[in-house]
């Protein structure tokens, strides 16, 4: 099986028809061996139109796509395998609109695929403690003050106020992964939480001087740098690497998706984070793990637009024609 396409035009010559997609995607998901998503048998009759369980008390039928992100998708499988590929290929992501443009489908449709891919993203495993050297930082997302009408300026959201901004949270281990999520605020009871789940009592924290931080020594080695007297490097410590991270994902918001809902945001931390993790793997690997990372993850279109909050003071539209 050819699986070493370099180009968007060798992955769609590859995946000419969609029962090469199924194959591609039935190898990835199973590994070669077919299992029942019903009960696990591996005992699998081979139909016409997909798969029979031969376990007698299931005998259910079911397509390589159940209980995927593609199930009861109209949409045809070279779509979504050319979406996928742009979604992890280009660094600061692809929006629904430039999607929308490129595939020939409407706006709407194009969100809903797109947050149905970022879905792959997500880790259902719960994160590692670990040891070393790591960097935190803060950062805001939004904030559109300078750009209101007079009238319209929300009051008092100048600086770390999550009144029209939405705070994330990152954490990056020298020479590992950058981990980041949307928090309420950044006060030490939100942040000491996600520091402690992730980072090993003794290890060597780097951080800017903002209070939250301030009783992080008396678990850790905790270097400061003082930010306000423009220290930014203090021998082999410096915040340069998540800054790096912060300068690509708010390139992607500005550049690429112009708004990111509050209520989303946490799928956008993914997507960026997922692609800078494995920024020097190649695109195909970035894809094909991509697609074994498909099944398990199914969102529906009532699930992503439920309950739109008004998060933070700020309304999150449900499908943000911007985004
Ligand atoms: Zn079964």
């Amino acid at each position: 099986m050819l699986q070493n396409f370099r180009t968007l035009p060798q992955l769609l010559d590859y995946f000419k028809d969609e029962q090469t997609c199924k194959n591609y995607l039935a190898q990835h998901r199973w590994d070669g061996k077919v299992t029942c998503p019903f009960c696990n048998h591996d005992h699998i009759y081979i139909t016409n139109r997909g798969y029979k369980c031969a376990n007698k008390t299931c005998h259910k039928k079911f397509s390589v796509t159940v209980g995927t992100i593609f199930e009861n998708t109209k949409l045809p499988l070279r779509t979504w395998f050319a979406a996928i590929y742009l979604a992890t290929s280009h660094k600061k992501g692809i929006s629904s609109l430039q999607l929308g443009r490129d595939f020939g489908i409407d706006k709407k449709n194009a969100w809903f695929l797109l947050q149905r891919i970022r879905e792959v993203f997500f880790t259902t495993d719960k994160p590692e403690k670990k040891d070393g050297l790591f960097h935190i930082d803060e950062t805001f997302i939004g904030g559109k003050n300078k750009n209101r009408h007079a009238d319209k300026k929300i009051e008092g959201s100048q600086g770390r106020s999550t009144k029209d901004k939405t705070a994330v949270f990152g954490v990056m281990q020298t020479g590992g992964e950058v981990f980041a999520i949307k928090v309420p605020n950044t006060t030490t009871e939100t942040l000491k939480p996600v520091i402690e789940a992730l980072i090993e009592k003794g290890a060597i924290i780097v951080s800017d001087e903002w209070t939250a931080y301030n009783k992080l020594s008396a678990d850790y080695d905790h270097i400061v740098l003082n930010h306000k007297a423009e220290e930014y490097v203090r021998g082999a410590f410096h915040n340069n690497n998540i800054e790096g991270f912060w300068s690509l994902f708010k390139r992607g918001y500005i550049g690429i998706y112009h708004y990111m809902s509050p209520k989303h945001l946490d799928r956008y931390c993914m997507e960026f984070t997922y692609r800078f993790n494995r920024r020097r793997t190649h695109d195909m690997d970035r894809f094909s793990d991509a697609i074994k990372r498909t099944h398990g993850k199914r969102i529906t279109w009532k699930e992503l637009t439920a309950n739109p909050t008004t998060e933070n003071g700020v309304v999150s539209e449900t499908c943000a024609v911007v985004e």
